[in-house]
């Protein structure tokens, strides 16, 4: 029933089929059947059956929210009150967060209950789910894949079918890496439509929430729960028109859809080109039309990327310092030990390469030739983008270069992991929204996923397209259950 698209279950619910405590039940149950893949780091039992209870009573009122008594899981970096959110790190495996992210509790008001907290990888860095201190959460199309990173747990949860949706983050590509791994859509929007209170801060300029859902139209549902003002997040954007699930069926025909030269060279995987190759087929069907565009400094995205965002987690994570809270050696002989040693044993590998890099690009005498550098590159990505944008209404190309590789393959070389978001990084350099659709599998039969790119604020055209690509194809229904390719939904 959980791997349903959520419209469905939205459906069974209302029609009293089946309760919100019997569908909290299944989920709980298909999440501890499935606890080789790990795709969680805590499951909350007794609460998700007290919030589920409540939901029912709401639904038996007449309550209206289309989400309401639907199971869903958070990625552990949003704080969650009372629960662990440990950000995948050794250093918060001790936190108990005091309050609830705005994320978590817009999410709650709408009906939503929350089965479980997600693998990732430590702070959100990384494209595989290895550098979790939790250890690797696993790709259920095949175990011995990683399921993408950072949001693999979540990708993981929904892929398996425990829940119809879970929360990510998008930091350089977190949502949509995953979602393409594992099969599902996966949208990440507009820098500061999403409140990021109560989320741990990775690169505060490029983080933002996001949904990895089973289908398009239930992505578009969960996203209008997520956005809005809220006056606790600075950069949250005050004027926000949020009408995505009222969009979803206008016709393509006519919509400008632009290909970027720099999307489509030797880099991307021939099985990749080819299945987008097909996407844009149906696309071509339902009349949308085809511009050439230039992204010149897509390539600057990585270089660029992996200066600004280490550059910002370095200062964001001086904040651990085994003082208030987070782990805390046991061995020192002062202050100063006691920072080295919490600090050295609390943080993973990656996350001490990202502080290293990050606090070498900001330091006196690098920090013109890094940090400024960077950021005079982010402009001209940002310009990139606005001139396409001139000529066309969505950008189409991959979400990834490859798909998912082997556990281990690439983990122990950090610049092969930091290529594998080279079609991500740059729509957070320049605060877009984008999504990722699966649009095939490879010979192994490992999913692929295609990314959309769109305008700023209009999260609206991208949702549209991807339901309109689902309603012409079946792609989004297949699950890994059986390691054929079984349907979800009614087919
Ligand atoms: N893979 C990228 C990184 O490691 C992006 C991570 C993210 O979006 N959180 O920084």
């Amino acid at each position: 029933m959980l791997d349903k698209p959520l419209n469905e279950i939205a459906h069974a619910l209302r029609a009293g089929k089946i309760s919100s405590v019997e569908l909290t039940e299944i989920a709980l149950q298909k999440a501890q059947t499935g606890s080789n893949l790990n795709a969680y780091i805590s499951l909350l039992e007794e609460q998700a059956l007290a919030q589920a209870k409540i939901t029912d009573k709401r639904l038996a009122a007449g309550d209206e929210s289309p989400l309401c008594g639907i199971p869903m899981a958070h990625k552990d970096l949003f704080c969650a009150q009372g629960t662990l959110t440990s950000c995948g790190s050794k250093i918060l495996s001790n936190f108990i967060s005091p309050y609830d992210a705005t994320v978590v509790e817009k999410l709650a008001d709408a009906g939503m209950v929350c089965i479980g907290k997600t693998n990732m990888d430590e702070f959100a860095m990384g494209s595989t789910n290895e550098s979790s201190y939790y250890g690797p959460a696993l790709n259920p199309w095949n175990n011995q894949h990683v399921p993408g990173g950072s949001s693999g747990g979540a990708a993981v949860a929904v892929a398996n079918g425990d829940v119809p949706i879970a929360t990510g983050t998008d930091t350089g590509g977190s949502v949509r890496q995953p979602a393409a791994l594992c099969g599902l859509t996966g949208i990440k929007p507009t820098y500061g439509r999403i409140s990021r209170y109560g989320m741990v801060a990775f690169a505060s300029s490029f983080d933002q929430a996001g949904v990895l859902a089973n289908s398009a139209q239930g992505a578009s549902l969960v996203l209008e729960a997520m956005c809005g003002f809220d006056e606790k997040d600075s950069t949250s954007i005050k004027e926000q028109t949020i009408d995505f699930s009222g969009q979803l069926n206008k016709p393509l025909k006519g919509l400008r859809v632009g290909l970027p030269k720099q999307y489509f060279t030797d880099a991307l995987n021939p099985e990749i080109g080819a299945a987008i190759e097909a996407a844009k087929a149906e696309l071509s069907k339902a009349g949308v039309q085809w511009v050439d565009i230039d992204l010149p400094n897509s390539e600057l995205g990585i270089p660029c990327y992996y200066v600004l965002a280490p550059a910002e987690a370095s200062s964001n994570l001086s904040r651990y310092d085994g003082v208030r809270y987070g782990h805390r050696a046991d061995e020192y002989d002062d202050l100063a030990s006691m920072y080295i040693n919490s600090r050295t044993e609390g943080f993973g590998k990656e996350v001490k390469r990202r502080i290293l890099v990050g606090t070498y690009a900001l330091s006196s005498g690098y920090y013109d030739a890094y940090y400024i550098k960077a950021q005079k590159l982010r402009r001209l990505i940002v310009n990139d983008f606005q001139a396409a944008f001139e000529q066309c209404d969505v950008i189409l190309g991959p979400t990834t270069p490859n798909t998912a590789p082997k556990l281990g393959q690439i983990s122990d070389d950090p610049a092969a992991m930091y290529l594998e978001d080279i079609y991500t990084v740059t729509i957070n350099l320049a605060g877009l929204p984008a999504l990722s659709i699966p649009v095939g599998f490879d010979k192994q039969e490992l999913p692929i996923g295609m990314q959309l790119i769109g305008r700023y604020m209009d999260e609206a055209t991208l949702l549209n397209v991807a339901h309109q690509f689902q309603t012409l194809t079946d792609w989004h229904l297949k699950t890994p259950k059986t390691h054929g390719k079984q349907s979800r939904g009614a087919a």
